[in-house]
């Protein structure tokens, strides 16, 4: 290591070269190698993927690169006899769906089994029923149809993907009395410029005809059946399949998912009242309630599907930090797919794959090597409920609360329009100081003209509440990151390059997601918008790895807290004042919890001098970094102080106070919910008894966010 007065300049030399090595056609090499066959988690297939990528690594000069197994219970259809819908008339057939999606460009897609729409974990059954138009499949949705005297209760629950999670929506159907479910894809959300061939997929980024999105429908954590411990061969499955069914972590019904042409056979033969006007979709038709088909057709869906043990396998391999190998910096990314998985999740593995390399080659070309251990992860079985991921953290998780600085996720790249960035606020700044030091590879007309990712990113996602700063949302359960924020208490930067819209990408989980739609029609310029992905990726990791005080901005966290968070909550107490007495606890719990985080914030800003002192006994003896380990260990400790160990009332899997993931949508990631259900509650209590009940379990919801908000104050003075 260099003298610290030349350090800045050295930190810059190693992140130019970082940035330099990366190789685009590498990537596009890599990409190819994980694609070559469907490979679902669980299947003979995904190991050689998982072999590759560790064989890769292992090639690349990764250190101890191996492979760390799990048992876990898994979800598959019947592949020689693929899941059908029939409509009929008597008991001739009038419509009958293949259940298997077209082969469009042989030289890639004609692996076995390809082509069969499924959706992991559903039940098995043949059901005959009317039909429902459930819109998105929302709770409200399913509350309107009800105003309209239409209950799905016994009938199969027609929803329309996009807009939250599947699982989501199967369970909500599921409780409302579904005996079966069909999740489409509608062209208003996945062929917007039309359904014709010139206007799709190989022509355009569109869903093509036939073409089904595949998922998980599961609601869990990991392994459904070992909830909160590692799911290793030798460990006791504490909970069973009927178990799982009960707790509604599986679903009971049988579900399927259809292209948008399979869906036209049954919503143009709907019949009911014309749906309401947001629900119509882009189907040249008037769609309809039901329940059920014009002239006495039926409806039958036919599910074949199996629940399998099986073994997954992580990919693991590090670079040992030179001065705190016991501090781990974490990249991560998921290499199971629903069939190629060439956007999700490989592009993500080959960029992983490329960061890596690069980091190897720096520390050859340089002598340079992280002062922090840099570890790379590639998750198995994260498309059947982030389970690869969740067993990993369940099993470290002690050695991960003590030593993990933080965990970067960058799924997939979806798009060719904007950063996105999912992240804690203490770590809103080294996002954004990275992506203003990445080079804006758009070469279109739109967005060609801002210099960097930061430039392009802000102008799609400001944020409405600071000025000159792009909105970075709190992480949700869409992937990896999840279990360690929600679970550990690690804080995540969860990122991506997306179409600059919270909508999925149109070819998602089909079958078409091969090397052709990267090459041809999402990033056919050099692989631009890989190579940044693998730019900002890198870049992220170095500033964890290197710099002496960690890029963690407390003070960011206390003001998000003091203002944001706090106004938030008072808005929504605030109508609850009018009952005096029930709400009294909390109102003055309300007020303690604003009196802690203005202590911290003010704590906050005080401990910004005390990094300065820090930083200059370091700088005048580099070789006793004690001062600044104390630090480090402190912006560490800050971070656990928002983990309750007790976790959520019937969630302990969900333990941090500040961000969970929401009950009603997987994919989005909430504030303070204990917080905010206990004011649902409050709102929702009958009688002065139960309003007496709820404010006092209000004020200890509140009372527990305020002890972890002085817990940090503690860990951030000098002195009790
Ligand atoms: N990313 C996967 C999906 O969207 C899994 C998400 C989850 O199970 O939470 O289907
Ligand atoms: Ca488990
Ligand atoms: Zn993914
Ligand atoms: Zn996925």
């Amino acid at each position: 290591q260099p003298r610290p007065e030349t350090l800045e300049d050295y930190h810059s030399q190693v992140a130019n070269k970082l940035s330099d090595n990366i190789n685009a056609e590498n990537i596009k090499e890599y990409l190819r190698v994980f694609t070559r066959e469907p490979h679902v988690a669980g299947t003979e297939n995904n190991k050689k993927v998982a072999h590759a990528i560790a064989d890769l690594w292992t090639t690349i000069g990764l250190e101890d690169v191996r492979l760390i197994p799990y048992d876990v219970l898994l979800s598959y259809p019947n592949w020689d006899q693929p899941n059908k819908v029939f409509i009929k008339n008597g008991a001739q057939t009038v419509f009958e769906s293949t259940g298997v999606s077209p082969v469009i460009i042989p030289d890639e897609q004609s692996g076995k089994y390809a082509g069969h729409q499924w959706v992991a974990w559903a039940a098995p059954g043949v059901v005959t029923g009317e039909v429902v138009f459930c819109n998105r499949g929302h709770e409200a949705d399913f509350e309107n149809l009800k105003k309209m005297g239409v209950s799905v209760e016994g009938k199969i629950a027609l929803l329309r993907y996009g807009d939250g999670f599947r699982g989501d929506k199967v369970k909500i159907a599921q409780d409302y009395g579904a005996i079966g479910a069909i999740l489409y894809s509608d062209p208003a959300d996945v062929a917007t410029d039309g359904t014709d061939q010139s206007h799709v997929y190989p022509n355009t980024v569109w869903m093509p005809n036939e073409g089904v999105q595949r998922g998980s429908i599961m609601h869990g954590d990991g392994d459904p059946l070992t909830p909160l411990y590692p799911a290793k061969t030798e460990i006791y499955k504490s909970r069973t399949i009927e178990q799982a069914k009960k707790a509604r972590v599986i679903p009971t019904i049988p579900v399927l998912p259809i292209s948008y042409t399979t869906a036209w056979q049954i919503i143009s033969r709907m019949k009911g009242r014309p749906v309401p006007k947001p629900w119509q979709g882009g189907l040249n038709v008037t769609y309809r309630t039901g329940p059920g088909l014009n002239n006495g057709l039926t409806l039958t869906i036919d599910v074949k599907s199996e629940l399998k043990s099986r073994k997954i396998r992580n990919v693991i391999g590090y670079i040992r930090g030179r001065d705190e190998p016991d501090r781990y910096v974490i990249l991560g990314n998921h290499f199971d797919a629903w069939v190629y998985g060439s956007i999700d999740p490989n592009d993500g593995t080959a960029i992983l794959s490329e960061v890596a390399r690069s980091m190897v080659a720096t520390m050859n070309q340089t002598g340079w090597r992280p002062a922090r251990t840099i570890i790379f992860m590639s998750w198995d079985a994260e498309e059947f409920g982030l389970i690869g991921s969740t067993e990993f953290v369940e099993e470290f998780l002690d050695v991960l609360q003590k030593r993990a600085v933080v965990y970067i996720n960058m799924d997939c790249m979806t798009g060719n329009r904007s950063l996105m960035v999912n992240t804690v606020p203490a770590l809103y700044d080294v996002a954004v100081s990275a992506a203003k030091t990445i080079t804006n590879p758009s070469k279109s007309e739109i967005d060609r003209g801002r210099k960097t990712v930061f430039d392009t990113w802000l102008k799609y996602w400001p944020d409405s509440k600071r000025k000159g700063r792009p909105l970075m949302p709190v992480p949700g359960g869409g992937s990896d990151h999840a279990p360690f924020l929600t679970y550990a208490g690690v804080p995540v930067i969860d990122f991506s390059y997306n179409n600059a819209s919270k909508k999925d990408y149109a070819l998602y989980h089909s079958l078409y997601e091969t090397p052709f739609v990267n090459e041809h029609l999402l990033d056919p310029d050099h692989f631009a918008f890989h190579k940044a992905v693998g730019q900002m990726w890198g870049e992220l990791a170095r500033r964890f790895a290197d710099e002496v005080i960690l890029p963690f901005n407390v003070t960011d966290l206390a003001a998000t807290i003091m203002k944001v968070y706090m106004q938030d909550l008072r808005n929504a107490i605030n109508p609850l004042m009018y009952f005096k007495e029930a709400i009294s606890d909390a109102k003055q719990q309300l007020t303690n919890l604003g009196t802690a985080a203005t202590e911290f914030y003010t704590v906050a800003s005080q401990f910004n001098t005390t990094i300065t002192l820090a930083r200059s006994a370091f700088e005048q003896n580099p070789y006793d970094p004690r001062h600044v380990n104390a630090i480090n260990e402190r912006i560490m400790g800050i971070e656990r102080c928002f983990i309750n160990p007790r976790g959520m009332a019937g969630a302990p899997q969900s333990r941090h106070v500040l961000f969970s993931i929401s009950s009603k949508d997987s994919y989005s990631g909430l504030e303070m919910a204990s917080v905010f259900d206990a004011v649902a509650a409050f709102s929702a209590a009958k009688s002065a008894a139960e309003r007496e009940e709820a404010g006092r379990e209000l004020a200890q919801q509140i009372s527990i966010v305020q002890y972890s908000v002085m817990c940090a104050t503690n860990i951030l003075r000098d002195h009790i």
